[in-house]
């Protein structure tokens, strides 16, 4: 009781997860919110001060699955490990107990198990910290090593988080004002820390000393803030890890206007990530995933979050998307090749943090030899040797893709064909590939075989052929006969006449067991080598981590090769099969698009062998043709408004992502800003689609969108009646016209706003085209000019 009470005062916020043999128990209120939670059995064990002990507990072996549910309902867990084996404690004195430690607090953002994570996203500890006024959110994956860091300010903290979407975000205690709407907006859990974990001395000296480096100043200027929220992100993760940190990659600074800022509404109107109803299909990610990797699948997801604002950029992204767009076998090829891959950052970031297994080393080793395998297929086609024909990310990817050291060689010549989950389940060791285990192995073999040997002679001696010797993990190895042969064994004589030879050991109402002391000498032997070689075989195993850890920031490096690569293919097979093209995207003010497409609508469409209607768009600044930089669209219920208005998003977010367009041209002046509102009438979205959200939300657009956003209103002053939301529209039209001189589209079925296109620069009236034909309302979905 002292040792579990002393181990509880030190995590009084998690629940605690006391090991005892085959179980994690519970006790207190810890149990008490278990049980309630896992819906499991709460029982009582002992007393304390009079009163019972509430318990429930659950097995080790299947605690994973726990864990996720305790996780996802926001507990976190302190895992506490017995740190000997009983005898070991025993040998202190028959009452001591065995020692315990918490060797890990599972937290929802320091997660690094398969079972516990989406393979397809990142799951982001972020932490946002201030000095002096200046604010900087810094987030990092614990299961990938993925770190980075960027300068924010209190109004665009929102939209950075919905960007980020941390599963859990860190505030220190002075910033947990913000913890409110910060929660809203990561969608994970918000903890709050001391404001001594925000330090941004310590925070520089522990980046510091995890990168081994003398200065961070080779990664980039870091200002205090972002020293402050990125070393509190270590310090978080050295507290959860009790030390062992996994294969974080250097901070990667990017600067505040880096990406394009999309806040949290407009991300779920659009639905980029996932649909309003939560789920991944029939969102946009859902419906461009072609990637054939996890780490994959989570860079494409990232890119699709955070489309960037620096042309050079994006078209070096492009330039990749292009070169596998022109060269299919290259790409067929080449995706083959990396759909064999495993994930190698998460593999990795287990055995640094010291919860792999040998099944993580062969994900290495495979990891590795497709590395190997693409960079043959590359190379086949000359990236490597030929510079200048291989956009840039393809040859540096080309060149990245390494197996330092032979660790792939390595680790084929150690492993055996089967493995084991756990390392602590032996085997996992290849024949022939350390002599010394072999031998301790052949002695247990040997002794095995033994075995077999006295079963015979047993037999022989005392004519019972039935006899058998068989084990089990409760007595070991033990004779067994029939109750009706009991007798013959018990008068049965030893080789040299010894009385008593058979031993009893168990009666059962099948069988009586009885052993030997040549059994029990054997047995011993046999344990013996079995503890030997599993020691030896964890010796190997140390060593073989230690071998992959050395090499990890080149494994890394690999491993992000192998998933920009799977990117750029996967978004060139999704534009070549859905006829998309390369856009121009520069630092105009252009929007210019011929013959767009919804690409979620269209795949909709698609199933039922519809056909989905293009459209042409052109805000362009200035553009020669005299259309407006902002569209004001009418037309009737059901013509297609929504869809024009938000496939004109979309194709800004594909292309600033660095992807293809569902277009036949588009012509983009880098946006950095996206905003998109649907009316009350129209937002299903969170259930609160009141008046109020709306105006606010819009009072918001018309006071931050510059002449580079990009605003999609649909319906906005719907919610009202008809004369204040025709008022409100109007002024909303007027100010995005006069003031906010951006791009926009915005869409209405006040048709007397289309007066003001008389009044107003910049703005043009279009309308959705429907027609009559034998009584009945034929949708055209053509966007044409005019009302
Ligand atoms: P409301 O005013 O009622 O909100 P709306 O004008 O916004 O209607 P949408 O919701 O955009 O209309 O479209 C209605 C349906 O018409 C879509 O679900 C889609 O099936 C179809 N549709 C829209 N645009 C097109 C298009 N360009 N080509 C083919 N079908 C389309």
């Amino acid at each position: 009781m002292a040792q579990y009470l002393g181990v509880k005062r030190a995590h009084p916020d998690a629940l605690l997860f006391y090991r005892m043999g085959d179980f994690y128990e519970l006790f207190f209120d810890d149990a008490v919110a278990a049980a309630r939670a896992l819906d499991i059995a709460l029982t009582k064990r002992g007393k304390h001060l009079g009163e019972d002990i509430a318990m429930c507990g659950v097995p080790v072996h299947s605690a994973e699955s726990y864990l996720l549910r305790l996780i996802r309902a926001g507990f976190r867990v302190a895992v506490c490990e017995q740190m000997e084996d009983p005898a070991e404690a025993r040998k202190r004195g028959s009452k001591s107990i065995v020692k315990r430690e918490v060797v890990r607090l599972v937290t929802p953002g320091t997660l690094t198990e398969d079972a516990l994570l989406d393979s397809r996203r990142n799951n982001f500890l972020a932490a946002v910290a201030e000095v002096q006024g200046s604010l900087a959110l810094a987030w990092l994956d614990v299961s990938t090593g993925a770190f980075q860091v960027q300068p924010v300010t209190e109004p665009s903290l929102a939209a950075a988080l919905a960007r980020v979407q941390p599963g859990e975000l860190l505030l220190p205690e002075r910033l947990a004002r913000v913890a409110q709407s910060a929660a809203a907006e990561a969608a994970g859990a918000v903890t709050i820390q001391p404001n001594t974990l925000f330090d941004s001395e310590n925070g520089r000296r522990r980046l510091e000393s995890l990168f081994a480096v003398k200065t961070l100043d080779a990664f980039g200027t870091f200002a205090r803030a972002e020293l402050s929220a990125a070393g509190a992100l270590v310090g978080y993760v050295e507290i959860t890890q009790k030390g062992k940190l996994p294969a974080l990659r250097p901070p990667v600074r990017m600067s505040e206007g880096a990406f394009l800022e999309i806040d949290g509404a407009t991300r779920r109107n659009l639905e980029l990530s996932t649909t309003l109803s939560g789920d991944r299909a029939g969102s946009l990610l859902g419906t461009i995933d072609r990637t054939v990797t996890g780490a994959g699948g989570r860079l494409l997801a990232e890119r699709l979050a955070q489309p960037l604002t620096d042309a050079d950029s994006i078209n070096a992204r492009l330039d990749a998307v292009a070169f596998f767009c022109d060269a299919a076998d290259l790409r067929d090829r080449l995706r083959e090749t990396l759909s064999r891959a495993p994930d190698i950052e998460r593999a990795l970031s287990r055995l640094a943090v010291g919860r792999g297994g040998p099944r993580d080393l062969a994900a290495i080793r495979d990891g590795l030899r497709a590395a190997g395998d693409a960079k043959a297929v590359l190379a086949v086609h000359g990236p490597v040797s030929d510079l200048t024909r291989t956009p840039a990310m393809i040859a540096a990817a080309a060149v990245e893709l390494r197996d330092p050291n032979n660790v792939a060689e390595g680790l084929a010549q150690a492993l055996a064909p089967e493995l084991p989950l756990n390392a602590r389940d032996g085997g996992f060791i290849a024949k022939g590939y350390d002599s010394a285990l072999d031998e301790t192995r052949t002695l247990r073999d040997e002794g095995r075989r033994l075995i077999a040997g006295l079963e015979r002679g047993y037999a022989e001696r005392t004519g019972l052929p039935g006899l058998r010797i068989r084990h089990n993990n409760v007595i070991g190895y033990h004779i067994e006969v029939k109750p009706k042969d009991a007798e013959v064994l018990t008068a049965a004589k030893g080789p040299n006449g010894e009385e008593r030879f058979f031993i009893h050991r168990q009666t059962m109402a099948s069988a009586i067991r009885f052993t030997t002391t040549e059994l029990a000498d054997l047995e011993t032997r046999i344990s013996r080598a079995a503890d030997r070689a599993l020691g030896q075989e964890m010796e190997l195993f140390e060593r073989l981590v230690a071998g992959v850890l050395a090499e990890a920031p080149a494994i890394a490096m690999t491993a992000a090769a192998l998933a920009s690569l799977d990117v750029a293919a996967a978004l060139a097979d999704l534009g070549n099969e859905q006829r998309w093209t390369r856009p121009l995207v520069d630092t105009s003010l252009a929007f210019h698009i011929e013959g767009g497409r919804h690409p979620v609508v269209e795949a909709a469409l698609a199933k039922d062998s519809q056909p989905f209607v293009p459209n042409d768009t052109d805000l362009s600044n200035g553009s020669s043709d005299g259309q407006g930089r902002l569209w004001l669209v009418t037309g009737p219920n059901m013509a297609g408004k929504s869809t024009f208005l938000r496939q004109n998003a979309l194709i800004a977010v594909l292309a600033q992502m660095g992807s293809f367009a569902p277009a036949a041209k588009a012509h983009i002046g880098v946006v950095d800003r996206l905003f998109s509102r649907v009316g009350a009438a129209d937002d299903l979205a969170r259930g609160r689609s009141t008046f109020m959200v709306e105006m606010v939300e819009t009072a918001a657009i018309l006071n931050q969108a510059g002449t580079r956003a990009l605003v999609i209103l649909d319906e906005i002053g719907r919610g009202t009646a008809t004369f204040d939301g025709l008022s409100i529209a109007w002024a909303t039209v007027e100010h995005l016209a006069q003031v906010n001189r951006c791009r926009g589209l915005f869409a209405t079925h006040y048709h007397e706003l289309t007066a003001l296109t008389a009044r107003l620069d910049g703005l043009t009236n279009h309308t959705v085209r429907v027609k009559e034909w034998q009584g009945d309302v034929v949708f055209l979905h053509e966007v044409v000019a005019g009302t």
